[in-house]
């Protein structure tokens, strides 16, 4: 790929409501918490599941993601790491076929400005920085293999 277009569209939530977990970074934490006006204590107790590596959203019942509403994010200003860099997203960009199947439920892929695959890339690395423990060579390659497939 020499660059690729995209631009949010208004009002759709399709990222937010395809299944999945939502990680966060302890800065995502601590900024959510902040937006809300909570202490990030509170907020973890209420929305995160923490692991030894990770942490991730809780998900509520019948719905992926406590803060989805519906024309979009209550946390929009403040919202995760993973969200705010959708979908550039190393696994994506890194891959014509995932970028397509992708397009298939982000009407904002293929639209707007042409954003070169420099560009996309790097910000594609600030995924890699802000998740290592999701972006293992091991964990890659598998990845990879699955999206062959
Ligand atoms: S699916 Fe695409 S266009 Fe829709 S909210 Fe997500 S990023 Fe924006
Ligand atoms: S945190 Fe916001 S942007 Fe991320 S999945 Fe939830 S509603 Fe969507």
């Amino acid at each position: 790929m020499h660059g690729v277009r995209f631009t949010c569209q208004p009002g759709c939530t399709n990222c937010c409501n395809m299944r999945g977990f939502v990680y966060l970074t302890e800065d995502d934490l601590q900024r959510a918490a902040r937006y809300l006006g909570i202490t990030p204590e509170a907020f973890e107790a209420r929305y995160v599941y923490r692991t030894k590596t990770m942490l991730r959203l809780r998900k509520p019942p019948h719905s992926q993601c406590h803060f989805l509403e519906q024309h979009g994010c209550a946390i929009h200003p403040a919202k995760p790491t993973q969200c705010r860099l959708f979908p550039f997203w190393p696994e994506l960009v890194e891959s014509r076929i995932a970028w397509r199947r992708t397009a298939e439920y982000c009407p904002g892929m293929g639209k707007g400005e042409l954003v070169q695959i420099g560009t996309a890339l790097e910000t594609a690395g600030e995924m890699r920085t802000a998740y290592p423990e999701m972006y293992t060579p091991r964990r890659e390659a598998a990845a990879k293999l699955r999206s062959m497939t």
